[in-house]
């Protein structure tokens, strides 16, 4: 008969919103493991149970094999019971409590959405709200913890079906990943004037706030971007009057401004 064991373990840092739960669910019932895995005030629980070397397999590549946006400070470990499960879950997040682990920064868009969101065939093309588990907003969006949704800025959008099918699927990029939303569900654009009435450009713009708004800049207006946590105030950089206009409003003479630049190229 194999010897089985079953390890309690805890996992902190950055751990909360950056695809750990299906992350360990998957490397555990890769190797045939049960148990569970969960979200807490602390960071992430699991508990493991299967034969020792296998089981001594699983804490190695735990660190070794982490997603990209996890910073992993401290692992600790303790024995318990075996409880004779084979299958293994992951468990709802455990309740409220006093508030100590930590949530990423916000991540550039990763090479996988951008391809999406250039590809005509996809349902997310040009949506600029893409994002998934490897990538997109977190701290910008995050009201409480354990991280999520019900208590990020994404609260209000209820997810469409094929959405939630992501979001559910552990094969899935997108799966708990907390901002997934589609042009179907979640946030869009629009362009409103400085009265908050919406603004009629005419053709060509029509129904194209984006290209709408780019124009504006163009023409040395200043375009107040709000996005999920907040508002970025944009001007021409290269226009001295546009850039005059927002330091006169925003009482900053010579105070340097952030500058947003396609690549270190442009920059
Ligand atoms: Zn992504
Ligand atoms: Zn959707």
């Amino acid at each position: 008969m194999t010897q089985v064991i079953r390890t309690a373990l805890r996992v902190e840092g950055i751990v909360q919103g950056v695809g750990f739960r299906p992350f360990v669910y998957s490397l555990a019932t890769g190797l045939g493991l049960g148990g569970l895995v969960g979200n807490d005030v602390d960071g992430v629980f699991a508990e493991i149970e299967g034969p020792p070397a296998t089981v001594r397999e699983f804490l190695r590549r735990l660190e070794r094999e982490a997603p990209p946006l996890a910073r992993i400070e401290r692992v600790t470990t303790s024995a318990m019971p075996p409880a004779g499960t084979a299958s293994f879950t992951i468990a709802p997040s455990g309740p409220a409590g006093r508030r100590r682990t930590l949530v990423a920064a916000d991540t550039a868009t990763c090479a996988d959405c951008l391809r999406e969101l250039s590809d005509p065939a996809d349902r997310r093309y040009r949506y600029p709200f893409i994002n998934c588990t490897n990538c997109g907003p977190r701290f910008t969006i995050v009201r409480d913890v354990p991280y999520d949704r019900p208590l990020t800025t994404m609260a209000g959008f209820a997810m469409c079906q094929p959405c939630a099918a992501e979001y559910h699927d552990p094969a899935d990029r997108r799966y708990h990943a907390q901002p997934t939303c589609c042009p179907a569900c979640g946030p869009r654009l629009a362009l409103l004037g400085a009265a908050g009435e919406p603004l009629d450009l005419g053709e060509p713009l029509t129904g194209d706030s984006l290209g709408a708004a780019a124009e504006l800049l163009g023409d040395g207006r200043i375009v107040a971007v709000k996005g999920l946590g907040g508002y970025h105030l944009a001007a021409d950089a290269a226009r001295d009057d546009a850039v005059a206009a927002l330091r006169a409003r925003k009482h900053r003479e010579d105070k340097p401004f952030a500058v947003l630049a396609a690549g270190l190229a442009a920059a």
